[in-house]
Formats: structure tokens, C-alpha cells, sequence
């Protein structure tokens, strides 16, 4: 067999974990070519060990000269920066990329691999939102193969007709219900979220993540982007998603059909599966998840989002009516307030208030190419931190 040769993007990180645990059960299928992290060398260098990549790449010229010195020997070529990145993203001799770097800074170098025409695994949601209508072109334009590695849209991916064309009302379907486990603060009174701290935010009842896409669950802003990537994975109009809450997070998300037919996806909740099914596809291979127990699972509950209690799902609703530059503005408004959240700066109900006054403060306009959708970038997050520097005044 010939095997697949990886670079993956953000490997320090949970997905990145999780993703070199797969390959790593593997050795037959995968080849690992390039592995990048960002300020955590630790992990990067036992990765590196273990698989032993022609290329890692890390945030600057320092730790890269750092890493060097304890890799030597290994045979790794350690670089640094940006348009590192997006070198080991698009290299020649690269078949697969997994998109795991959290946030904005994930959008070039992904963007780098749809543009070489790679098969790209994608984990990183915000580059989705933020570019949207200029990423869809660019996979369509180069050949690319995007395969969704967010559990609701591999769960999605898996339960629409196998070869989907992009046409949902061609394939019969009604709509994609996706789920939400409602994070750790679904049934917390409201009037206590104002004092909640970073770490019980970060403290999700079904899944362990990164730290940023863990205060997005407990606002419920990640369904938001989800909702604006399944908008743009699914070619699906907004009625046509729905935001179903299901606090056991055992159903990973459904398709509904015209003949009344619902199909879905569900297994322990465990990032493993879609990443393996994502690696394989359109194979099945073992992923180390145990499969679902049903006995052990005993119910499945199901409730509408409460759009009082969680204000961001409805700001990303907004903004992708809004269109244009709006969804890049809110996902950079909200990297910002997440930020200032997570430093201790911003109480966790302002993130919202700063999500909207960004909105407000920086009107539609369309985006054609990456530099416009960077350029919204830049003025949601100036507008962002103007607003998180009167509230933190203020407090
Ligand atoms: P983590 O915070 O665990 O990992 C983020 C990765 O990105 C790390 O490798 C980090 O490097 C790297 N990174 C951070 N900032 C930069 C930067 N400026 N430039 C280059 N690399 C950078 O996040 P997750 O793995 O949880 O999430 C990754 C992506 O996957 C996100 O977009 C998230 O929304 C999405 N996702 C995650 C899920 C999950 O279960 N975790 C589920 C669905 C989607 P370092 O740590 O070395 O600093
Ligand atoms: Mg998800």
C-alpha cells in the first residue's frame, strides 16, 4: 500500500494529539512529512521523536533554533513562522493536511494547501467563517478535498448521500439538525454567569479541547460557527440548519430527508472517529474509540437553544444574514473577547456585548479575496479590543 504522507497543521494541540494517535496505530497507512506547533517545544519534541518528520515548524526564530539543538540527530529540519507554514501546507510530496491551528492564524497556511490542490482534513472551523464564499471557490478552483473534521459535520458528511454534489434540495434533503451538548453552563442560572472563571468555562461536560473552543461551547458561539461552516460545507441556506441541544453529545448531528427519513451519526464522543474516519476515507479503520454502548447509554434528550442564555448563537445567525465581511469580523471579535476572557480581563457575559458592539461598529461590506477577508479580520479585531478596553474600564 502506498501510504499517505501528512503534514499536520497545530499538532500540539488536542486535535493534533488526537490525530497522531490515529497515525499512530498505523504505521502501514501514514507517513507523517511535517508537523507544526506554535509555544509548546515539550510537545513538539517528543513528537517529533516519535515520528520523526522531514519538517517541524514553530511560532519563531528562537524556539526554532531551540528545537534544533535538542532534535539533532532526529533528522527533522526545524522552521519558523507563517510562511513556514504554508510551505509545509503546500509541499509537493504532501498527499494530506490536517487543518488542527486554532483560530485566524489558521487560515493562510490551510488556504496554502487547498490552493496545491491537497485532500485537507479540516478541524480549523474559523477559517471557514471567516472566508467562507473565497475558500469554497479556491477548493473548487484547485481540486481540492475538504473532509470536515468537526464532529457535527463529519456526523453531517457521513449521513448525506454518499458522493453528495453540493445540491441539498437534489439529494432530498430537508434540513441538517446539528447538535450541541449545551456546554457546562446549560442549566447554570443566569445570574451566576456573570462570575464563572475561565477554568469552569473551560471544564466541558462531554469533550476535552483547547482552551478557546472550550469558552466557545460554554457561549455557544462554536454552534454559531458551526452553523456558518455547515452553511458553507453543505451549500445549505440558513433555514436549513438547525441548532438542536443534546446535553449527552452521543448523537454527533442528523439529516433530515422529504420522506420524513432522519439519518444520523452517533458514537462515544471522541474526536478520534471523525479524524480517522476523515484519514481513511472513503476506508474504515480503527480509531482506538470503543463503540457506543447503548445500554450504558440509557437516553437521549433533546432541547431548543435558549437564545437568552446564549446570545452568541444568535450574533452568528446575525452575521451570516449580514453576510459578506460580517462572519470574518465576528469570529475575529470573538477571538479577541475569548482572549480577554481567558486572561482574566473580560467577565464571560461581556463576550457577547463585544461580539455585538464589533458588529455594529464595522458595517458589511463584501470581501473578493483574501486580503479584503484579512482586512476584516483586522478591523473586527481593532473594533474588539477598543470595546474590551471601555468595559474592562468600566468594571
Ligand atoms: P488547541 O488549543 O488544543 O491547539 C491549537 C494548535 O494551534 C496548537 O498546536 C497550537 O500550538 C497552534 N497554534 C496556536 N496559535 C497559533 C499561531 N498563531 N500560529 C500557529 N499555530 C498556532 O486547539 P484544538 O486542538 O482544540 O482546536 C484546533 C482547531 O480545531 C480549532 O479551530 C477548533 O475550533 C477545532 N476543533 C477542535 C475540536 C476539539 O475537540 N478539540 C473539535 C472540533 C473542532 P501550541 O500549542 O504549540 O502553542
Ligand atoms: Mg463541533
Amino acid at each position: 500500500m502506498t501510504k499517505q504522507r501528512l503534514t499536520i497543521l497545530g499538532a500540539t494541540g488536542s486535535i493534533g494529539a488526537s490525530t497522531l494517535d490515529v497515525v499512530g496505530r498505523h504505521p502501514d497507512r501514514f507517513e507523517v512529512v511535517a508537523l507544526t506547533g506554535h509555544r509548546r517545544l515539550d510537545v513538539l519534541e517528543a513528537q517529533c521523536r516519535r515520528h520523526r518528520p522531514r519538517y517541524a515548524v514553530v511560532g519563531d526564530a528562537a524556539d526554532a533554533r531551540h528545537l534544533a539543538t535538542s532534535l539533532s540527530g532526529v533528522g527533522t529540519e526545524v522552521l519558523a513562522g507563517p510562511q513556514a507554514l504554508e510551505h509545509v501546507a503546500s509541499l509537493p510530496e504532501v498527499d494530506a493536511v490536517m487543518a488542527a491551528i486554532v483560530g485566524a492564524a489558521g487560515l493562510p497556511p490551510t488556504l496554502a494547501a487547498v490552493r496545491s490542490g491537497k485532500r485537507i482534513l479540516l478541524a480549523n472551523k474559523e477559517a471557514l467563517v471567516m472566508a467562507g464564499a473565497v475558500f469554497m471557490a479556491e477548493v473548487a478552483r484547485c481540486g481540492a478535498t475538504l473532509l470536515p473534521i468537526d464532529s457535527e459535520h463529519n456526523a453531517v458528511f457521513q449521513s448525506l448521500p454518499f458522493g453528495f454534489d453540493g445540491n441539498l434540495r437534489s439529494s432530498g434533503v430537508r434540513k441538517i439538525l446539528l447538535t450541541a451538548s449545551g456546554g457546562p453552563f446549560r442549566t447554570t442560572p443566569i445570574d451566576r454567569l456573570a462570575e464563572v472563571s475561565p477554568d469552569q468555562a473551560c471544564a466541558h461536560p462531554n469533550w476535552v479541547m483547547g482552551r478557546k473552543i472550550s469558552v466557545d461551547s460554554a457561549t455557544m458561539m462554536n454552534k454559531g460557527l458551526e452553523v456558518i461552516e455547515a452553511r458553507w460545507l453543505f451549500n445549505a441556506a440558513p433555514e436549513q440548519i438547525e441548532v438542536v441541544i443534546h446535553p449527552q453529545s452521543i448523537i454527533h448531528s442528523l439529516v433530515q430527508y422529504v420522506d420524513g427519513s432522519v439519518v444520523a451519526e452517533l458514537g462515544n464522543p471522541d474526536m478520534r472517529t471523525p479524524i480517522a474516519h476523515a484519514l481513511a476515507y472513503p476506508e474504515r479503520i480503527d480509531s482506538g474509540v470503543a463503540s457506543l454502548d447503548l445500554f450504558e447509554v440509557l437516553q437521549l434528550n433533546f432541547e431548543r437553544p435558549d437564545l437568552h442564555r446564549f446570545p452568541c448563537l444568535a450574533l452568528a445567525y446575525r452575521a451570516l444574514a449580514a453576510g459578506g465581511s460580517a462572519p470574518a469580523v465576528l469570529n475575529a471579535a470573538n477571538e479577541v473577547a475569548v482572549s480577554a476572557f481567558l486572561d482574566g480581563t473580560l467577565p464571560f457575559l461581556r463576550i457577547a456585548d463585544v461580539i455585538s458592539a464589533s458588529l455594529d461598529g464595522v458595517p458589511s461590506r463584501p470581501v473578493a479575496d483574501l486580503e479584503a477577508v484579512l482586512a476584516a479580520d483586522a478591523d473586527g479585531r481593532a473594533a474588539a479590543r477598543q470595546v474590551v478596553e471601555r468595559f474592562t474600564k468600566s468594571r
